[in-house]
């Protein structure tokens, strides 16, 4: 998909001259777009490679994605979902499952397959309820009637006591919702009631993409790679723009080594993790509405560990018409040793994908501090070591799917992967934003980002700064992306005087 719009010879004599800072998803597609109307664009970009949260590796003998995997597809014809859109131009294979469960209870026994479809269905309802009364609470008072400290679990839990009179289905149906903190990366009791309807996860098509993000990365990259000047290894540390006290024409960006360059315009694409430690990089400081979203809105911690075997021996003879899509081992009881919080796991059977994608590999999500104690525990160990820790903390679970045999060596992991994104700065220590108990005004906060501060040439896009419900995905940063690049075109051409460009 590549912007649409004039050509370049209808911006003359000068072009306008716009830094980006950060080459991900919604640096690049903001680059489209000025690109496509004759800007003349620079990225920033302070890795060795662009991309930013979408990347892949190899390390587990072919190519996964360490950041996004699914995309989560709203259906409207009228519409099209960008990323299901590039997804379908690029030839990329999307995984949609079988919607089969299993699910071992706290002591390891799995659940009867009854139970466990009766309980995920009224679970899945009672989300969908708890999104509509936040939604038709957020268009009566702006949620203001629903306390900001009350969470989806509160929800979930009064449901429940409703709706089931047995009190162990209870207590079973109130740890299956911890689920859902594999979707926002924080528990399911941190994720605010009131901000709920801000979440992607209800309403679309959830598919998982059977490859790998790369095809599609290079798609959106193709014409900043193309047209722009990409400047990598350069991390910008002072970002000085200027306002009344401070005349001046443009904002001048500074990075790491001393080097400095001057734009007429400046779009922040770091990521929320990113601005919340350095407020100090803006001269003068942020407007307070600004600086207070940045503060408000909250990061989630969601991690992913691959773990790929011989051959996947738990979807042979599993006796399930089909392995499940989806396992989850319920508050584990049965491996205090590695896990005594009791963390919940989950896995995704990525062998269940058509060939040539159909590795024997199973993907743990881990969200909280779950996540951050896996990372705190392999951070800086070998590769080796890591594989030692890793597989003594997931073993408990894995050992207990069906095929299981501890003396046969299919059943040993060959290969272990765990994401380490809370130790990357450039991604803020985290992997996208979430709204959690607690905030008040989660939508006027990301309208702040959106906003940005065009009187000091200065706008904000990222997954932080998209349409609401988009907000933490990559469609979320294409579009934010996207809207920042043609806000600028717009003011351009509405003030070519005042911005000293003459449009044709
Ligand atoms: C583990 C994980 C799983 C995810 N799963 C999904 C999923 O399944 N589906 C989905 O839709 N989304 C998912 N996401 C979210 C998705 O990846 C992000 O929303 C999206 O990629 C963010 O794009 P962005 O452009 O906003 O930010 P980024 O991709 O982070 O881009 C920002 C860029 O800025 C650069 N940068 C940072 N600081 C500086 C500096 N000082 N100077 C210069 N450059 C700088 C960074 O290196 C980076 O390249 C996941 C994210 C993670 C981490």
């Amino acid at each position: 998909m590549s912007a649409e719009g004039e050509s370049s010879s209808t911006l003359a004599p000068k072009r306008p001259h716009i830094g980006v800072v950060g080459a991900g998803i919604s640096g690049l597609r903001c680059a489209d777009v000025l690109l496509a109307n004759g800007f003349d664009v620079t990225i920033l970009e302070a890795r060795d490679r662009i991309g930013g949260r979408i990347c892949q590796t190899e390390e587990l003998g072919y190519t996964v994605d360490i950041g996004p995997n699914w995309i989560h597809a709203w259906r409207d014809s009228d519409d099209p979902h960008p990323i299901y859109q590039l997804a379908h131009d690029t030839g990329t294979p999307v995984h949609r499952w079988n919607n089969k469960q299993l699910i071992y209870d706290s002591t390891g026994r799995p659940l009867p397959e009854e139970t466990t479809e009766r309980l995920s269905t009224l679970l899945w309802d009672i989300i969908e309820e708890a999104f509509q009364f936040s939604e038709k609470a957020h268009k009566k008072d702006g949620g203001k009637s629903i306390p900001s400290g009350r969470s989806l679990y509160d929800f979930v839990e009064d449901r429940a006591k409703s709706l089931l009179a047995n009190e162990s289905e209870r207590a079973l149906l109130l740890q299956m919702s911890e689920m859902f903190g594999a979707y926002v990366g924080e528990p399911v009791w941190q994720q605010s009631l009131r901000f709920a309807w801000m979440e992607e996860c209800c309403g679309g098509e959830e598919m998982f993409v059977e490859s790998n993000y790369s095809a599609i990365l290079d798609r959106i990259a193709k014409p900043a790679q193309e047209g722009a000047h990409i400047l990598l290894d350069n991390r910008i540390v002072k970002i000085l723009t200027s306002d009344e006290e401070q005349p001046g024409d443009g904002v001048i960006l500074t990075s790491d080594t001393g080097d400095t360059y001057s734009f007429d315009d400046v779009v922040v694409t770091t990521p929320l993790g990113w601005l919340k430690k350095n407020l100090g990089a803006f001269s003068p400081s942020l407007p307070d509405r600004l600086t207070a979203a940045i503060r408000n809105i909250s990061l989630s911690q969601l991690e992913k560990v691959y773990i790929t075997f011989p051959s996947a021996f738990w979807s042979k003879d599993s006796g399930l018409g089909g392995f499940p899509c989806y396992t989850n081992w319920l508050s584990p009881d049965y491996a205090t040793s590695t896990n005594p919080s009791r963390w919940p796991q989950e896995i995704w059977d990525l062998s269940a994908f058509a060939p040539p994608n159909n590795h024997p590999t199973i993907l743990f999500y881990l969200y909280g501090d779950c996540s951050r104690h896996i990372v705190n525990l392999i951070h800086g160990r070998s590769r080796k070591e890591k594989y030692e820790l890793l597989d003594a903390f997931f073993r408990p679970y894995y050992s207990l799917l069906p095929g299981y045999r501890a003396d046969s060596p299919a059943c040993v992991p060959k290969a272990i992967l765990a994401t380490e994104w809370l130790r990357d700065d450039l991604a803020g220590n985290a992997s996208y934003c979430n709204f959690q108990v607690g905030v008040e005004e989660a939508d006027a906060d990301v309208l702040a980002f959106r906003a940005g501060c065009p009187e000091r040439r200065l706008w904000f896009c990222g997954e932080h700064a998209a349409p609401f419900e988009e907000c933490g995905t990559v469609a979320g940063a294409y579009l934010s992306g996207e809207s920042v690049g043609r806000r600028l075109v717009d003011l351009y051409s509405q003030e070519s005087n005042v911005r000293g460009v003459v449009t044709g």
